[in-house]
């Protein structure tokens, strides 16, 4: 197995520690095999009961924390039935962990002692928390909006937190060069962790006793959770596990929307655009170095994305919170995406929910309590 360039082809060995090609471009892995439905049987419900879909070698011991397994809910909204997967229930709080786990398991193997990483929050919480249960130190460069609670994780995991002026993209800067002495364990960058986030379809496919829904809505900031769904999906397919795999509708926040102006124009890659500050920080990407895969995923799953505005993100927002869920307002943008869809789209979706409310109380109490 080894890493392959999405966009010129180089290949090269999963022992060196890089997160991207020498041309620039990002990554991919391509496993050899697959789990057979035997093997499920046998296992226990975190995301490893799947690992030979992660293309990892197969000496690396996995650094596993409980991730895994979240509940689907089946709900009505607006007289509409949808489900809920419920992907806020990590141990640390993100669906990221499902990536984390399977990229920090890699980096131990490979004997790295200290990591790097940029995020505006969930990532890097993700990572302190895999990286501090694997022994391995870890910085993190968090641009100034960081949400309190969300750093307040990554310190109480040892994590050395480096807070960087200006935009997202300046700790994404910052890391880089970091990168050049640690191994920069990235959400954006390394395949790794989209492998790991696969797991989501895997459970889908089983929660749902072998088939699928025939949409599924997802926020996307650099848009690797769609990614990794999408190869899940593909992967059940080429298994002849599923028939068909679900149109992929992914939401993205007017203020900071580059996927889904490239999609509406029909590009192949995002372009640069100038974005504002949205109340889903967590979304707010401007450069997803992913996003052709991303691009090509929306298009091949036969789906599409939608923008939704901080008004529409704030008022699904407490939709949920009448349903007793509490996820933070980039998680809600899901939900206001869903919303803007024909109702026959919106028919029996499902709605990944991405992060919990609990890391956002101040911003939560600013938006719904202040006024
Ligand atoms: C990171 C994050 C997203 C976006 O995921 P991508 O894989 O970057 O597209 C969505 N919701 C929450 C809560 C996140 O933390
Ligand atoms: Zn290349």
């Amino acid at each position: 197995m080894a890493y392959t360039c999405f966009t010129c082809g180089n290949k090269y060995s999963l022992s060196e520690k890089l997160f991207r090609c020498s041309c620039g471009s990002f990554l991919q892995v391509e496993p050899h095999g697959f789990f057979s439905k035997r093997q499920l049987s046998r296992r226990d419900l975190s995301i490893w009961r799947y690992r030979e879909a992660f293309g990892l070698p197969e000496r690396v011991e996995p650094v596993s924390i409980g991730e895994g397994r979240t509940p689907i809910l089946r709900r009505k909204v607006e007289d509409t039935p949808l489900l809920f997967k419920l992907d806020f229930l990590q141990p640390s709080g993100s669906f990221k962990d499902r990536g984390a786990s399977v990229l920090i398991s890699l980096a131990k193997s490979l004997e790295v002692s200290k990591v790097v990483e940029d995020s505006s929050g969930n990532a890097g919480a993700s990572i302190s928390a895999y990286a501090v249960a694997a022994g391995i130190r870890c910085t993190v460069y968090v641009p100034a909006y960081t949400p309190e609670g969300k750093l307040i994780q990554m310190k109480l995991f040892g994590s050395e937190v480096v807070k960087v002026p200006g935009k997202r993209q300046d700790a994404n800067r910052a890391v880089i060069e970091a990168a050049q002495e640690a191994y920069y364990a990235s959400h954006l960058w390394n395949p790794f962790f989209t492998m790991g986030l696969q797991s989501a379809a895997f459970e889908i496919w089983e929660q749902f006793g072998g088939k699928l829904p025939p949409r599924v809505v997802v926020p996307i900031g650099g848009g690797g959770f769609l990614e990794g769904l999408y190869l899940g999906f593909v992967a059940l397919k080429r298994a002849g596990y599923v028939r068909e795999i679900p149109k992929l509708i992914g939401v993205q926040a007017e203020k900071c929307p580059p996927i889904h102006r490239a999609f509406q124009e029909g590009l192949p890659d995002y372009r640069e655009m100038e974005v504002e500050t949205t109340v889903a920080e967590g979304i707010a990407v401007q450069k997803p170095p992913r996003g052709k895969a991303v691009l090509q995923a929306l298009r091949d799953s036969g789906g599409h994305t939608i923008g939704v505005h901080d008004e529409e993100i704030i008022s699904a927002e407490k939709i949920l919170f009448s349903l007793g869920l509490f996820v933070e307002p980039t998680s809600a943008s899901a939900l206001a995406g869903w919303r803007k869809l024909p109702r026959e789209e919106r028919e029996g979706a499902l709605v990944m929910l991405t992060g919990n409310g609990l890391k956002e109380t101040k911003k939560l109490s600013d938006l719904f309590l202040s006024a």
